[in-house]
């Protein structure tokens, strides 16, 4: 069986040199474990800060070891009655073919109204993470505005939908091509989108202010912009900033910091896995919506474990619409 190393830390933009197949034994599982074979492997765009040797919200990869991160699987043969072979299973030994696992650390999954995938993506983590944004980070209130960035992406697509169902009247969106805009305007039912590429995103976003709530995904010159279109008492869910993920040097803050204490704005950053508390309300609000039709989301997949590294890459180029996925 094989599974991706990191070879190398990135500096900037990572190169397929910093990464390494490496083939290893298929082991046998012991009492207590469980041997799963993947069939979808989740690339985020979070990986990148662990390819980097510093501290934060999770420990760095380690060089020359399996990176990890969420996957999904069957499992092949089991050493605990609570996982039983044939099951599939939600676990963090993603980037490699099969994982061996102690079974508290599998979650079994109920596939029999979404696709084992989506528990990567509308009702995994991604999904979540603009739930809980939306709804504990910058709380969405009946008629509101919410501008969200990144909207085409895993979060942001749901992070869109999710503000409707929430009460927003008004929600907007940018994206990074016109096919993007198309998807969220058209199937997703944003009612305004734009492509950030035409413009200053000041200016694309001006028309569409007085903003309530800011869903920020990007970071950089859209927080500015937003910052500059919000509504007096808006709030903003800082839950990344891809635009800054592979810069060497901090990029310059907005230079209108000012306008948050005139307009008495709220800014709160967020980590998903600090709410584990909100997953049950979650997974029964979010299936629900996904079971009726009301959640859509799409994803882009990429076959075989030697695309995993370029599916990486796509994710920081924009390739993906929806959830990238890696399919072995
Ligand atoms: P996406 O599916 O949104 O994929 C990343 C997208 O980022 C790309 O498709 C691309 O779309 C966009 N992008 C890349 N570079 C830029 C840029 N310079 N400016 C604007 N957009 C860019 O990924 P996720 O949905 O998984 O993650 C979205 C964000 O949410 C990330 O910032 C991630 O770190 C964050 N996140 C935070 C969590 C938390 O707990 N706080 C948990 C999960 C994710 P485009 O074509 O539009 O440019």
């Amino acid at each position: 069986t094989r599974e991706i190393h990191l070879a190398a830390r990135p500096v900037g933009w990572p190169t397929h040199d910093d990464f390494r197949t490496v083939e290893t034994e298929l082991p046998d599982p012991g009492d207590g474990q469980v041997l799963v074979r993947n069939t979808f492997l989740s690339v985020d765009p979070y990986m990148r800060g662990r390819m980097d040797d510093r501290r934060s919200y999770v420990p760095p990869f380690r060089l020359d070891a399996p990176m990890d991160g969420g996957a999904v699987g069957e499992v092949l043969e089991s050493g605990d009655r609570s996982v039983p072979v044939g099951a599939t299973v939600l676990h963090q030994a993603g980037w490699r073919e099969h994982a061996l696992l102690p079974a508290a650390q599998v979650r079994v999954v109920d596939t029999g109204s979404v696709p084992a995938s989506a528990y990567l993506g509308a009702l995994g983590m991604p999904g979540m993470t603009a739930y809980v944004g939306l709804t504990r980070i910058a709380p969405v209130k009946e008629g509101e505005t919410v501008f969200v960035s990144g909207a085409a992406g895993a979060v942001g697509s749901a992070a869109g939908q999710m503000a409707r169902l929430l009460g927003a009247s008004k929600v907007v969106g940018s994206a990074g091509s016109p096919d993007k805009v198309a998807w969220v305007t058209g199937e997703l039912g944003f009612d305004a989108a734009f492509d950030y590429h035409d413009g200053p995103v000041s200016q694309l976003l001006a028309e569409h202010a007085p903003v309530d709530v800011y869903f920020d995904n990007v970071g950089g010159e859209h927080l500015e912009a937003a910052i500059t279109a919000m509504a007096d008492f808006g709030r903003v869910a800082a839950c990344g900033a891809i635009a800054t993920y592979n810069e060497t040097d901090p990029s310059p803050g907005p230079r209108n910091m000012f306008l948050v204490v005139t307009k008495r704005l709220s800014i709160r950053g967020f980590i998903v896995m600090d709410h584990g508390d909100v997953a049950s309300e979650f997974y029964r609000t979010a299936g629900a919506w996904l079971a009726d039709g009301r959640l859509k989301y799409r994803e882009t997949v990429v076959d075989g474990l030697d695309g995993a590294v370029e599916a990486f890459l796509d994710l920081h180029r924009g390739t993906n619409t929806g959830k990238m996925l890696v399919r072995l």
